[in-house]
């Protein structure tokens, strides 16, 4: 795979992130603080797909529910070679911890299964997607736990969940999932949701470094896929100068700027953004470490690492990927007083709209684009505003910040639920 492999074990990462937060929370019992280092269950299946060729593969899925303190557990479902029980644990925390800290009264949940999207067929993802949901039934519900869209799923990943989990039921339940089509109970803004909000956060930062000039501003985005191309779009239409951008097969730069419509166009086209005119060719690895002001890594975990992390140029980087950088990386980057805007804070435009998309559906009561835009907006610059305070006061960097926040959240009201018997 062409994004910068290593066998960094995501929940380890999750685990040091956790307990750089823990050492600043120290008015939280530590009773307390370890209870929130386990996820509350955690769900294997292994599960037969026929295939096109009349052949029965078997496929192993997965599904943890890290927290289920503020509400029902909320998280995507990620089909990719390199989902494991660790990857899954690792992501299903940071939800709980995204969703606290931007106000959702949910906790955190997310799913994984072990394939590849890109060689089976459409008929062999819609068997593999109704085989698996149909395993999760005793798990998910409207108020229990909500799948959504994560890497290597879609649109219609999720109408497929939807209709197995209707069909059991004998009536529809657009509420089971979030991140489905329009017609069939999705939102408005979903798609672009996470991307947008990327860059709502990307000009929160420039704001309060006091840049107004954004056609001087010069962006790299590592991935193209829902979240990397909407980031970039976005970008650009608010005047940043979009730079240099990659995808699996490789990647562009162009030093003055890339038109990104025009790669979209050409990713529709041609499935890559290689290739595109008037640009020359960078590596996944190149990109990262590129002449650039704004990096927004929105590929996957690990990117940002030991290795690199001393020659990265950026002043700021901005997370669409959940977990982009690790601990060593972080230090690194903090030394450099390089501004490192959390995942948890950057990529949560997405599961906002996933809240809209989950209130719309129990309300059965849809809104238009501009009011999705208009609600979103404001839960992010809240917790930037909160993650920034909580940094200063606390005298430590945002995702420690943001961790504290979101911890403390569902620490309080861990406390004031009491536990359970
Ligand atoms: N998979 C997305 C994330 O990592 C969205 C989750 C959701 O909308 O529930 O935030």
């Amino acid at each position: 795979m062409a994004f910068v492999e290593n066998s960094i074990n995501p929940y380890d990462v999750a685990l040091q992130q956790f307990n750089r937060a823990a050492a600043n929370l120290r008015e939280i019992d530590d009773n307390i603080l370890n209870y929130m280092r386990y996820p509350r269950r955690e769900f294997t299946v292994n599960f037969p797909v026929r295939m096109d060729d009349g052949s029965t593969k078997m496929f192993t899925g997965y599904r943890v529910h890290h927290s289920t303190v503020l509400g029902p557990s909320k998280g995507g479902i990620r089909y990719d070679m390199h989902v494991s029980m660790d990857e899954v644990r690792a992501l299903a925390m940071w939800m709980s911890w995204k969703c606290s800290l931007v106000g959702l009264p949910y906790g955190g949940a997310k799913g994984g299964v072990i394939v590849d999207p890109r060689v089976i067929s459409v008929g062999e993802k819609e068997r593999l997607t109704r085989r698996y949901a149909s395993e999760l039934i005793p798990l998910i519900s409207p108020h229990s736990d909500v799948p959504a869209p994560d890497m290597g799923t879609d649109g219609q990943t999720m109408a497929w969940i939807m209709d197995t989990y209707s069909m059991t039921m004998g009536y529809s339940v657009p509420a089971i999932v979030t991140g489905k089509p329009l017609m069939i109970g999705g939102s408005e803004g979903r798609k672009q949701a996470t991307g947008r909000g990327v860059v709502t956060v990307m000009m929160e930062a420039m704001r309060r470094a006091g840049i107004t000039d954004f056609g001087k501003v010069r962006v790299a985005v590592q991935g193209f896929g829902n979240v990397g191309s909407h980031a970039a779009y976005y970008a650009h239409e608010n005047g940043f100068k979009v730079v240099a951008l990659t995808d699996i097969h490789g990647g562009i730069y162009n030093a003055n700027g890339l038109h990104i419509p025009s790669v979209m166009e050409h990713q529709t086209i041609y499935g890559t953004i290689v290739g595109f005119p008037g640009a020359d060719s960078i590596t996944n690895a190149e990109l990262l470490e590129i002449e650039c002001d704004v990096l927004v890594p929105a590929a996957l975990e690990n990117q940002i690492t030991g290795h690199n992390a001393n020659n990265i140029k950026a002043k700021f980087i901005i997370e669409g990927a959940n977990g982009p950088t690790t601990p060593e990386a972080d230090d690194i980057l903090n030394d450099k007083g390089v501004l490192v805007v959390p995942d948890i804070l950057a990529n949560a435009g997405g599961v906002i709209v996933s809240y809209f998309e989950w209130v719309q559906d129990l309300q059965a009561f849809f809104w238009t684009e501009d009011e999705v835009f208009r609600k979103m907006d404001p839960f992010l610059t809240r917790a930037y505003e909160t993650v920034t305070r909580t940094a200063e006061e606390r005298g430590i960097d945002m995702r420690t910040a943001a961790q504290v926040t979101a911890i403390k959240r569902v620490a309080d009201a861990l406390k004031t639920r009491g536990i359970y018997p």
